[in-house]
């Protein structure tokens, strides 16, 4: 390696001080040998140097790189998010079509596939953060108990499918109900290790424990438990686990997705946060991951109360020990008197025996949906007095019809227990089923600002079943421009677009658009990176949608923003499935069965394009038949009879399709006396369908209509022009295709009835009258 100078790499103090000292010693030199001495230092002093220079060359390489990664990952990461806001818009989108059952298969499996690759881009995105000393921990003021509610949400959901596993949410009452921390990064690692649970448990339960200790003055040790009775972890693995990338028992874990970040991202994220992660587990058994982590507190007051709880009994029947435990435990954690398992018979007697503990209390009786019988029903109607708890499984639609008998859904939560016996509500909902758009909005019109055409039609797709006015513009510019000329209700507004970028757009919105001073604005943005939401927020905006768009958030979004003289609240849903099926008894064709047709392919519209195709062949079918016949091919009748079997069954035409398998019959015994009786009969029955589904067949194939954008004033100009212009040279083709462009879009008032006008002008070919339509329009704004 190249050899630097002293005077260049130390400074120059250091360097005079250095040559002093060596020029000092020298004159001390008594012989050769100790010249020879000093000669080595030197070269030794200069050699360390020039390592360390190189060293500290190489240390800026490595980091140089470090930062390149960290950056490629950080951009490919937003790159990818964007193409797959596509994929999973419009793979929900195309789940609202009708379409048959295999066909919405593969749809939700895109549609999840895309929420589980966007999961491992997230990890991968954090895991690069943490790795390059950039993820920061943002503390704020939150609340563990909606914290935990959070995380319950989604378990429930991914419990959906586990029969076996009893979820069981465990809470400290007096842990405060106000604490300082990073809520996000801790909800994370909870997500990670129930979801952890969730996925190695097949029998027993996953429960989560939110404790706390009493650590310094204003601060507590929260310390919260997930322990799950699953496969567990072999001892000789347990260190491994919380490598990146590693996955334990990989022979029999083969089935199970994950990317093996999880555990060392949680790990990372909790000694970021000064605190730690540790885990136990027994092999086969099952495990427990606990997470202790130091917090402030701001209010110390109980997360969980009970009201009066010195005036409240609570009495529990369950055949889970678990759960009955559970109870126990926490009702008497909530100061109420419990006592455990007793049956409807025991019960009795304990009422009738004037205990003690029970008297001139208000009296619970909990029990779990499997141990409802006969005998507890008739405890229920028996004691009146007594209010009748009953566990119900989460996704159960059961209703109390006894007016003392109330229904809480699993899991048992500290919580619920809590509110039942406050006698509130507590409702955990669903996350991931399917959206119920149950409201619509036909008066709301809505902005939405994106440069990329796909997102601007993602969006409007995903907002279309509410009905609303929805206008895009493609740029901040464009937006300002509409936004001049017309009033919007709520702006959604892409973050990154050329030119001016969102933030800059609202700004602009927020300082010089008066009447557009308290309008909703919602970023749209594919940005994960923190403090982009401050960003969003000091510029004026009110909200956040991350993309990929969920539909689920985007149609909260719109609930919540939206003024509420807006929101019509209903079911359009609904309408639109009972229209479908009135239009469906409407449609007569000629003797086709259409029900039947239409239910067995499970949509209409896929019927109509059936149809569509079978009314194309039957002229070719009609002479590949009737030449079988004619030159004896009793085999190629065979074939081809068969085949018009199974199409005709399709449409729904049943009487062609008995006649035809009679004479597949015939053909397979040769039995040629019956086929020479029958194939007219069958061939005039078929060319009748060529006159009878005519009209039919002729429909457009794609009977919904698509979603129709407000035209912006520009393009309107340039369409307009060009169909000026062809008519001008009596362009016909020119005329239809500036028709064409101009029927993309939707028009109001005036503007809708000037394109009828032109439309039939186009089709007659009135030049006269096109050009005085487009001078009509050219004249007005909008
Ligand atoms: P993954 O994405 O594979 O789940 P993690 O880092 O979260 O990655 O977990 C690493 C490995 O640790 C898992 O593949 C699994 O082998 C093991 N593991 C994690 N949690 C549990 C658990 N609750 N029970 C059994 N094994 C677990």
């Amino acid at each position: 390696m190249e050899q630097h100078n002293l005077s260049e790499q130390l400074s120059p103090r250091m360097y005079e001080s250095y040559t002093n000292s060596v020029e000092q010693l020298k004159k001390h030199c008594q012989d050769a040998s100790d010249m020879d001495a000093i000669q080595n230092i030197e070269t030794i002093v200069a050699d360390l140097l020039n390592e360390n220079h190189r060293l500290s060359l190489e240390n800026a390489d490595i980091e140089r790189v470090a930062n390149m990664k960290t950056d490629f990952l950080a951009n490919m990461s937003h790159e990818i998010r964007t193409p797959m806001n596509a994929v999973i818009g419009m793979a929900e989108m195309a789940l609202r079509e009708e379409l048959n059952a295999a066909a919405q298969n593969y749809l939700t499996q895109i549609k999840s596939s895309g929420r589980a690759l966007l999961g491992i881009i997230n990890d991968i995105l954090d895991f690069s953060k943490i790795d390059s000393g950039k993820m920061d921990i943002c503390p704020v003021e939150y609340e563990p108990l909606s914290l935990m509610n959070d995380i319950a949400n989604i378990l429930v959901t991914r419990l959906k499918d586990k029969m076996n596993v009893e979820l069981q949410l465990r809470m400290n009452p007096n842990l405060p109900c106000r604490l300082y921390g990073d809520n996000l990064r801790v909800r994370q690692v909870l997500i990670n290790l129930a979801n952890n649970a969730v996925k190695f448990t097949n029998r027993g339960h996953v429960i989560i424990d939110v404790d706390y200790e009493q650590a310094e003055n204003d601060t507590i040790m929260l310390v919260v438990a997930v322990k799950d009775t699953g496969i567990g972890i072999k001892e000789e693995d347990l260190a491994a686990i919380f490598e990146s990338f590693r996955q334990v028992d990989s022979k029999r874990n083969r089935n199970i997705e994950g990317t093996g970040l999880g555990l060392a991202i949680s790990k990372r994220l909790m000694e970021l946060m000064d605190g730690e992660l540790s885990v136990e587990s027994e092999y086969e058994k099952g495990s427990t991951f606990t997470m202790r982590l130091k917090q402030k507190v701001i209010d110390d007051h109980p997360v969980i109360k009970v009201n009066h709880s010195e005036n409240l009994a609570v009495i529990g029947y369950f055949n889970n020990l678990h759960l009955a435990r559970q109870l126990y435990q926490d009702t008497n954690r909530l100061g109420v008197y419990a006592s455990a398992l007793i049956s409807p018979d025991r019960m009795r007697v304990l009422l009738t025996g004037n205990k003690k503990e029970l008297q001139d209390k208000r009296l619970y009786f909990i029990f779990d949906e499997l141990a409802m019988d006969a005998d507890v029903e008739a405890l229920i109607r028996e004691y009146e007095t007594i209010s009748f708890i009953e566990l119900i499984d989460f996704y159960s639609d059961k209703k109390s019809e006894i007016h003392n008998l109330r229904l809480i859904r699993k899991p048992l939560s500290t919580i619920a227990i809590a509110m039942a016996l406050n006698e509130e509500e507590y409702v955990l909902s669903e996350l991931e089923s399917d959206v119920e758009f149950d409201f619509y909005a036909p008066d709301a019109r809505v902005l939405v600002v994106d440069d990329n055409a796909v997102n601007l039609t993602v969006a409007e797709g995903l907002l279309e079943p509410l009905k609303m006015k929805i206008y895009s513009a493609t740029s901040g510019k464009m937006a300002l421009d509409m936004m001049k000329q017309q009033e919007f209700d709520l702006i959604f507004m892409d973050h990154m677009m050329p030119e001016l970028d969102g933030v800059e757009t609202t700004k602009i919105i927020r300082k010089n658009y008066e009447r557009y001073h308290d309008t909703p604005i919602i970023a749209l943005t594919a940005n994960v990176v923190e403090g982009a939401r401050d960003l969003f927020f000091s510029a004026g905006m009110n909200d956040v949608v991350p993309k990929p768009i969920e539909v689920r958030m985007l149609i909260k979004k719109v609930k919540k923003w939206l003024p509420k003289d807006k929101i019509i609240k209903t079911k359009p849903d609904e309408a639109v499935r009972t229209e479908l099926k009135e239009e469906k008894k409407k449609h007569v064709i000629a003797d086709l069965d259409i029900e039947k047709a239409v239910s067995m392919m499970g949509s209409e519209k896929l019927f109509f394009r059936i149809l569509k195709e079978y009314y194309k062949q039957i002229p070719t079918k009609h002479l590949a038949i009737q030449k079988a016949y004619e030159t004896k091919d009793w085999e190629t009748y065979r074939i081809e009879v068969h085949a018009l079997k199974s199409s005709s069954r399709q449409i729904g035409a049943l009487e062609l399709a008995l006649m035809a398998e009679e004479l597949e019959k015939a053909a397979g015994e040769e039995n040629i006396e019956r086929i020479r009786l029958r194939t007219d009969a069958l061939l005039t029955k078929l060319s009748s369908y060529i006159q009878l589904l005519h009209e039919f067949a002729m429909t457009p194939e794609n009977e919904t209509v698509p979603v129709k954008r407000v035209i912006e004033g520009q393009k309107k100009q340039e369409f307009l022009d060009e169909m000026a212009e062809a008519s001008d040279n009596l362009d016909i083709d020119g005329m239809e295709a500036s028709m064409e462009k101009l029927s993309r879009y939707s028009y109001e008032g005036k503007e809708q009835q000037l394109f009828e006008k032109l439309k039939q002008a186009v089709d007659g070919i009135e030049v006269d009258v096109i050009s005085e339509i487009v001078e009509e329009w050219r004249g007005i704004d909008g």
